[in-house]
């Protein structure tokens, strides 16, 4: 996971902003009149969010007794996205916070939509919530649209309060398949506590990144393995490894817990990839 920085836009002003434009005025008063309930929510979620405490937002279908999902539902989806509509521009800004362009839930997809922290659908009131709202990719955004936690343990990581990449925490190992494949695993540093050390772990599987991982480095194991077969044929294992090493720093320069400097370090590790089961098919 990649940490962003949190967006700076303020709820209130911004639920002001997507509501500008309704033309019903009864429906227009009434998400009005919940404009406090919005802001308080912000407040709240911030405050849950810091101490991994999310579980506890109150989930309320009807928001201020006035409101109803469907059309808090419809704020976000007609008053935020559409080109044209008057949150757009926050819209766009938020999909900016994605450095690259990358979703920072997965940190190989690109960054194609928001994805709402907390469910719009159980949790109308956050719909238009800055701080709810997360650029991802679509499969990140599918694969976290069930999540409702109940407890710390089940809180998936969230980028704009998590950071976890400080730690290295992802590895992988080489299978000896043909071809070879790679094993990607969460090993949390023994300071981590329980609760973080389940989350991270959470996060890998909800979102299928041992898979997404997997193929990524399939993929660039056929990419390298021409250069690799003149390495070895030049030096011998020594001279593959070395160069898998080199390529390991490289990527660890950029990110620490990017699946290219653990996929590079399984390879050089490994004497039997290094040795020609580079070339296993
Ligand atoms: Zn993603």
């Amino acid at each position: 996971m990649i940490k962003l920085d949190p967006p700076d836009l303020d709820a209130g002003a911004f639920f002001a902003l997507c509501i500008s434009r309704v033309r019903n005025l009864s429906l227009k008063a009434r998400l009005a009149s919940v404009t406090p309930n919005v802001i308080q929510a912000s407040t709240t979620f911030e405050g849950l969010a810091i101490r991994v405490r999310l579980y506890e937002f109150v989930r309320e279908s009807v928001v201020g007794g006035l409101v109803t999902t469907s059309e808090m539902e419809a704020v976000y989806t007609q008053r935020m996205v559409p080109k044209s509509a008057p949150g757009r521009a926050a819209y766009d800004k938020l999909m900016s916070l994605a450095r690259s362009g990358k979703c920072p839930l997965c940190a190989q997809r690109d960054a194609s939509t928001l994805d709402h922290h907390l469910p719009k659908a159980h949790y109308p009131v956050l719909a238009v919530t800055p701080l709810n709202l997360v650029p991802s990719c679509t499969d990140c955004n599918k694969a976290k649209l069930a999540s409702l936690p109940t407890n710390a343990f089940e809180e998936t990581l969230h980028p704009y309060f998590d950071d976890i990449d400080g730690d290295r925490w992802l590895f992988a190992s080489v299978q000896t398949t043909a071809p070879a494949s790679l094993k990607f695993i969460v090993i949390p540093p023994d300071h981590w506590n329980a609760v973080l050390v389940a989350r991270v772990h959470l996060h890998f599987k909800t979102l299928g990144l041992a898979d997404l991982y997997a193929a990524q480095g399939a993929d660039e194991l056929l990419n390298i393995r021409h250069q690799l077969r003149i390495f070895h044929g030049s030096g011998g294992a020594e001279t593959v490894r070395s160069e898998l090493m080199a390529r390991a720093d490289s990527a660890r320069a950029l990110r620490v817990n990017g699946w290219r400097v653990s996929a590079f370090e399984a390879f050089a590790e490994s004497d039997w990839f290094c040795d020609g089961g580079f070339d296993a098919t």
